[in-house]
């Protein structure tokens, strides 16, 4: 990883560095955060003469050289002081909420102009609502193009920004040609490189965010922390980590909720960490609890289902929606045990 003097590289200076990589056979990526401009040595990085070279230049600070899977999202990182922002909110000044409909009913769209202004009355900050839903049973609702219209509606009518589940290329192209500034990659498809690849290589050079969300089984957490360094190398940091549970389920929860590894993975990477405890628990009733108990555990934002008609909604509401009086009650309280937190300077 390259560190300037100054914020970046002008673009002699980076063709310099680029020609000189070249030589040992790597490439440069830039990494544009907040305040500079880190770029990162795509390729063998070890060799001592490529480092010597590039130390020599009067324009570079230092290079930093990290033994880790995850360079880019190692807690050791240039990266870590990074900040991502969205719906007005900096992670980790303030607790995010992105909540709204599992699934959008493109038969209903008032639900759907209903719930984001709920969502917006209670406190949210980022309206969610699934476009193309990933269903285990191949004859249940899959989505619908027409709905991706419905949820920009729903976000010009609040204000509120959005986020959408996308699965594949298509999707990944008409959901950034719509606008939509945060995309979720879902737990079916964490692991899914290829689409992580194509995620990384869209969103480089936008503001767009990425809600990442653990994959279903339980894989050690540089694996959860390595598919996030899979977008964010080709040039886009902007990766949130959501935990969601995993399999095999505890007894009597639709997964086996993991808002605990909220610590663990803090002491590895310098990414937000956002629980779902919707999918994690899967009834609207253990909602609550397990988003107040992630906020313990420090997480930086929630994601959770909520419906003005959970009855009424489709895919996951009807079991897992919180009704938006719920979801002021969760927003409220978290807010008080993250601003507990906070004072108390827990690590
Ligand atoms: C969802 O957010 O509605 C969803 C399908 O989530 P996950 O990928 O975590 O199952
Ligand atoms: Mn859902």
């Amino acid at each position: 990883m390259i560190l300037p003097k100054a914020n970046k590289l002008s673009p002699a200076q980076l063709a310099e560095v680029t020609g000189i990589v070249a030589e040992f056979g790597c490439r440069i990526q830039p990494i544009v955060g907040a305040i500079r401009t880190i770029y990162a040595i795509v390729g063998d990085e070890r060799d001592e003469l490529m480092i010597s070279r590039l130390e020599g230049l009067d324009y570079i600070d230092r290079i930093d050289r990290i033994q880790s899977p995850f360079k880019l999202m190692d807690i050791r990182s240039d990266l870590a002081t990074h900040q991502i922002r969205i719906g007005g909110v900096t992670l980790g000044r303030e607790l995010l909420v992105i909540a709204g409909l599992c699934t959008v009913d493109p038969k209903n769209p008032n639900f759907v102009y209903e719930t984001a202004q709920a969502v917006k009355e209670a406190g949210g900050h980022v309206f969610r609502g699934g476009v193309w839903k990933p269903r285990t049973n191949p004859y249940a609702f899959q989505g619908d193009d027409k709905s991706l219209d419905i949820l920009m509606e729903a976000s010009r009518r609040t204000g509120l920004p959005v986020d959408t589940e996308v699965m594949d290329e298509d999707q990944l192209n008409l959901a950034l040609a719509a606008g939509v500034p945060m995309l979720q990659v879902g737990a079916r498809n964490a692991l899914n490189y290829s689409l992580l690849r194509q995620i990384g290589a869209a969103v480089a050079g936008r503001p767009t965010v990425v809600l990442l969300k653990r994959s279903l089984h339980m894989g050690p957490i540089s694996e959860f922390i390595s598919a996030a360094e899979y977008i964010a190398n080709f040039g886009n940091p902007n990766v949130i980590l959501c935990p969601r549970g995993t399999a095999p389920a505890l007894d009597g929860y639709r997964n086996h909720p993991d808002e605990s590894i909220v610590p663990l993975l803090k002491e590895k990477t310098w990414a937000p960490v956002v629980i779902d405890p919707s999918h994690s628990v899967g009834k609207a009733a253990y909602v609550q609890s397990c988003a107040l108990a992630a906020v313990a555990y420090g997480a930086d934002g929630l994601c959770i289902e909520a419906h003005v008609q959970p009855s009424k909604g489709i895919g996951d509401d009807p079991k897992q929606a919180v009704t938006p009086d719920t979801l002021g009650n969760i927003i409220r309280l978290a807010k008080q045990i993250w601003a507990l937190r906070r004072n108390a300077a827990v690590g």
